[in-house]
């Protein structure tokens, strides 16, 4: 999202005197997480967040569709300083259902390592979010200024032995823009199917409201972080580290969790039905009943 973000800093709002501006927010050091500026500090529905799993709400929320994930596009792959993005050219690719107001199209997507959302506590080690907006707004720098303006998909990666060998091709590109912020390659005679980046169930999720996990911080995303893991090696990981930024090279691009506060974190399950389950409760005390009488009588 940090594209959104830099766009949005350079409003008259963000420019509160004290804050970093967009230009120098880090991830580390003086401009770092804690010195990011305005709702970054003092907003209530802030990411990322850690997952709890024991007090996530099961729920049957609708499943999630990803249209055209399937198609292959060309796309480029940019080094903005912050993450290494990824941008389409095509097509929209599109994301409805679940509990989605509207058709939110894909703006770009772009890895953070290690990942930003935690489940119970455990970090893996890469996070890749699929930005996308809502079609009601133009673009994603006005969708991201109104509530459930954007949406973003998140996809936790564990470490492996072996390659992943999907992101290969964004990995070799990421080589050659690592040299320096504003870099971007298209991705030469390889195409890109989104659809590589799902993991088989893409049905399953966590899902929670909250923000941007960059500066300006906006409180505008929907969050739906699958629960399916996909797998990296250790080498690429060392890959995406090589990105340069005006301050060294770009060792991590997380931003530490914060306070889950009034929230709710949901656990859609495909089918999931709490009657169901409420009477198999019933069904469960009625035969206890049944079976402690019986021992009684005896
Ligand atoms: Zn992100």
């Amino acid at each position: 999202m940090d594209l959104i973000c830099l766009i949005l800093l350079l409003t008259p709002f963000y420019s509160v005197p004290y804050a970093v501006t967009a230009s120098d927010w880090s991830y580390w050091g003086e401009n770092g997480p804690v010195r990011w500026p305005g709702l970054c500090v003092t907003g209530k529905r802030q990411s990322p967040i850690n997952i709890a799993t024991e007090n996530t709400i099961k729920t049957d929320l609708g499943a999630l569709k990803f249209k055209r994930y399937d198609f292959a596009f060309y796309g480029k792959v940019i080094n903005n300083g912050h993450s290494v993005q990824v941008q389409f050219y095509g097509l929209p690719f599109q994301l409805e259902g679940a509990n989605l107001p509207s058709t939110y199209i894909l703006e770009q997507m772009h890895f953070h390592w290690p990942a930003e959302h935690t489940i119970d506590n455990n970090r893996e080690a890469l996070e890749l979010h699929f930005v996308h907006y809502n079609e009601r707004y133009n673009n994603v720098s006005v969708a991201s200024q109104h509530e459930k303006g954007i949406a973003v998909v998140a996809i936790l990666f564990k470490l492996s032995t072996e390659d992943n060998t999907d992101i290969t091709p964004i990995l070799n590109a990421t080589e050659s823009i690592s040299g320096g912020v504003g870099k971007s390659a298209a991705l030469k005679g390889v195409k890109i199917i989104p659809y590589l980046f799902l993991p088989k169930d893409h049905t399953t999720y966590y899902h929670y409201d909250g923000s941007l996990t960059t500066p300006g911080c906006q409180e505008t995303v929907m969050w739906f972080i699958l629960t399916e893991k996909l797998s990296v090696s250790e080498q690429q990981i060392n890959i995406f580290k090589t990105t340069g930024t005006n301050n060294g090279t770009l060792s991590f691009n997380y931003r530490p969790v914060q306070a889950l506060g009034e929230r709710k974190v949901y656990h859609h399950l495909d089918g999931y039905s709490a009657a169901a389950i409420h009477s198999h409760n019933l069904c469960f005390v009625f035969f206890s009943f049944l079976l402690t009488t019986f021992l009684f009588s005896l």
